[in-house]
């Protein structure tokens, strides 16, 4: 059984300038580790599958203390009409409003998470929230939420992000004021991956001068981390091309005999001409030639999730442009740096490169309803 939810803190709001820091308290409720093992099979590029256990915690505040400061003007009032009254009134005439405690309920489908794969976190509060966070304790986390009370955040976990412990900081913002920290981690394990050798052309082979390829590697970055804060897709992806894999996402990649990171997509093979889809809907925010990449579309489908679809010979769509999932958005070809023809699909998730195959068989979209009623019950 992992441990890997630690600690707890609570805070109160300081955003707030009434006085409460000494008099809030939080209750401190944990809820064991269910340690159910779900079968999803995420697969590598052995395909083998892994098993996932879920980490569940509960965290509560308590409210009178933070409440007390909008109560004092009632007794001060009550004290000066009524000085010769009954003393005894005095204290039943002090309405202390009962606000429910904060209570939130923070659940991370896995507390491993693969090299190249993506962590879940769900996050269930009983009333409207506001949620940001961190993981690596700088990268920002893209929280999303249908109403207010049911937040998930994608967690991008790099192709070669050191094994072991990364932080993840939570805090957790009511409309009235209170607030929840949270402080876990999850833990990184290591993915499958195999190295590759390739070979190019002297000619192909310029593109990987840094100074063709570095440019193109911030414009993309940009691109990557402008994503809208809404999920406007639902359910599983769908493959953007039928076709043979002919190289898996996180291959070691040696070019011309050398290291040169990790292969950043999927590559399905096909001939120029085969007709490329959205793998899931989203708005198009780059269709342009680039060197390295060939011609390229990325769609944002929001809350930091992003589909990108390189070295296409023809391109079907515009900056701007709403597409469904199955709708063409251009053909397959072999621009920029490639060695023949073919698809290169990229996931991107908060900039991070993950595996795509995952989205074919994980909906990372889905909210917990019954966390919901069960927060609701409470
Ligand atoms: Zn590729």
């Amino acid at each position: 059984m992992h441990t890997l939810w630690h600690r707890t803190t609570g805070k109160p709001a300081h955003s707030d300038t009434r006085d409460k820091s000494a008099k809030t308290t939080f209750n401190k409720l944990w809820r064991a580790t269910t340690g159910i093992i779900v079968g999803l099979a995420l697969t590598g590029c052995n395909g083998l599958p892994i098993a996932q256990s879920e980490a569940t915690a509960t965290l509560e505040a308590t409210a009178t203390a933070t409440t007390a400061p909008s109560a004092t003007p009632s007794p001060t009032s009550t004290a000066t009409l009524a000085p010769t009254a009954t003393a005894t009134a005095l204290p039943t005439a002090t309405p202390v409003p009962t606000l429910a405690p904060l209570r939130a309920e923070v659940k991370l489908d896995s507390p491993e998470v693969e090299q190249g794969s993506v962590g879940t976190i769900r996050v269930t509060t009983n009333r409207p929230t506001t949620l940001r966070g961190t993981i690596e304790e700088e990268r920002q986390l893209f929280f999303f939420s249908p109403d207010g009370l049911h937040h998930m955040a994608l967690v991008g976990v790099h192709a070669l992000a050191p094994l072991g412990h990364q932080p993840l900081r939570l805090v957790i913002d009511s409309e009235d004021g209170q607030q929840l920290a949270f402080d876990t981690e999850i833990k990184v394990i290591a993915g499958d991956f195999v190295s590759e050798s390739l070979q190019f052309t002297p000619e192909v082979a310029q593109l990987l001068d840094p100074k063709i390829s570095e440019p193109e590697n911030i414009r993309m970055m940009e691109v990557f981390n402008s994503s809208a804060p809404d999920a406007v897709w639902q359910g599983l992806f769908d493959w953007p091309v039928e076709g043979t894999i002919t190289s898996e996402f996180g291959t070691r990649r040696l070019y011309q005999g050398e290291v040169n990171g990790f292969h950043t997509g999927l590559d399905i093979d096909g001939e120029t001409g085969d007709t490329v889809l959205a793998a899931a809907p989203g708005v198009v925010v780059l269709a342009e030639e680039l060197q390295v990449r060939g011609r390229v579309v990325i769609i944002d489908h929001g809350a930091g999730v992003m589909s990108g679809y390189f070295h296409l010979d023809e391109i079907g769509v515009e900056v701007g442009q709403e597409v469904e999932k199955g709708e063409p958005l251009g053909k397959m070809g072999s621009t920029g740096l490639v060695t023949g023809s073919h698809l290169h699909w990229e996931m991107r998730v908060g900039g991070v490169a993950v595996s795509p195959q995952e989205w074919l068989e994980t909906d990372f979209a889905a909210f917990p309803t019954e966390q919901i009623e069960q927060v609701a019950a409470e």
